[in-house]
């Protein structure tokens, strides 16, 4: 059985070894598991990325079908080192429960899970295990070796060194995607290499200053200019709490990174409309841009 085929669109199965081999250890791998937003696509699963920094693999929001997403390229609930948040909305965490329960029992001896998120994080994750409750005790009650709940360990910062751990640095700062608030940006150091991912945010002084000088940033955008066109007051209310393409490359060349990769389109990258999104970026950004379907991958350091 194929289970990669479920969206419509054809993904290489690959393990997570594969994906290792030629591996360069001091890189970080970028594999956009979600480039969807809230609009409901059949091939694309909501907003998630998935980090691997050394022997460590980090997945930053879990967007609709993450776990799908993550599952074809060899990376299992079991495998995330931690969970990273970068705000409650929901299209960014939908999957959070699922994510906690098939880590719990597929998991054989303690497997505490790491979540950093913003301040909020913690009664999201509170109310989320209150709603597993049945689930929970079903399965304590049915398996002998299943004796305690999921084991979750959430981390609430807005800014600062969150992470230091077998080369890996996390550092966070806020970002701007208000009323939303707080929503914050992850930045992620690893033997030279750095990542950047922006989650939702309108350009701000503490995005630049945490992108600065990063090999990528992930950012999601949206087509302010596709968006202004649709006759629906509620679509447009997004236009001033997210940035358009142009803002993320223009976020992208006052940070001074290498590449940009653009994620969560609004509306869901057309096929063959790829040249359109990039020539609005080129326009306020001279490096490489990336931007594509699930699973798109690059590497950086
Ligand atoms: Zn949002
Ligand atoms: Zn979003």
């Amino acid at each position: 059985m194929d289970l990669t085929s479920g969206y419509g669109v054809e993904f290489p199965r690959v393990s997570l070894f594969a994906i290792r081999e030629g591996y360069e250890s001091r890189m970080i791998e970028i594999t956009l598991t979600g480039t969807g937003s809230p609009m409901v696509d059949p091939n694309r699963a909501g907003p998630s990325t998935l980090l691997a920094a050394g022997e460590q693999t980090f997945l930053v929001d879990c967007g609709r079908g993450v776990l799908m997403r993550a599952a074809a390229v060899g990376v299992s609930a079991t495998n995330l080192t931690a969970l990273l948040l970068t705000h409650l909305h929901s299209d960014h965490i939908t999957d959070l429960s699922d994510v906690i329960t098939t880590r719990w029992i597929n998991s054989f001896g303690p497997a505490p899970l790491p979540i950093i998120g913003p301040p909020g994080t913690k009664a999201v994750v509170d109310a989320t295990l209150a709603a597993l409750a049945p689930d929970i005790s079903y399965r304590i009650g049915h398996h002998a070796d299943i004796t305690a709940p999921p084991e979750i360990v959430v981390h609430e910062y807005t800014q600062g060194q969150v992470w230091d751990n077998g080369g890996v640095r996390i550092t966070v700062a806020p970002t701007d995607h208000r009323p939303v608030e707080p929503t914050i940006a992850f930045r992620i150091d690893y033997d030279g290499a750095s990542v950047v991912l922006a989650g939702d945010t309108v350009p701000c002084v503490t995005l630049d200053e945490l992108a600065t000088g990063a090999n990528a940033l992930v950012h999601t955008v949206i087509r302010k200019d596709l968006v202004a066109l649709v006759p629906t007051q509620r679509l447009k209310d997004i236009l001033d709490y997210h940035s358009s393409v142009e803002q993320a490359a223009a976020t992208a060349a006052r940070a001074g990174v290498d590449t940009l990769i653009l994620t969560h389109y609004v509306p869901p990258l057309a096929s063959g409309q790829e040249d359109q999104w990039r020539a609005l970026a080129a326009g306020e950004f001279n490096g490489r841009v990336e931007l594509g379907d699930d699973l798109l991958r690059v590497s950086v350091g």
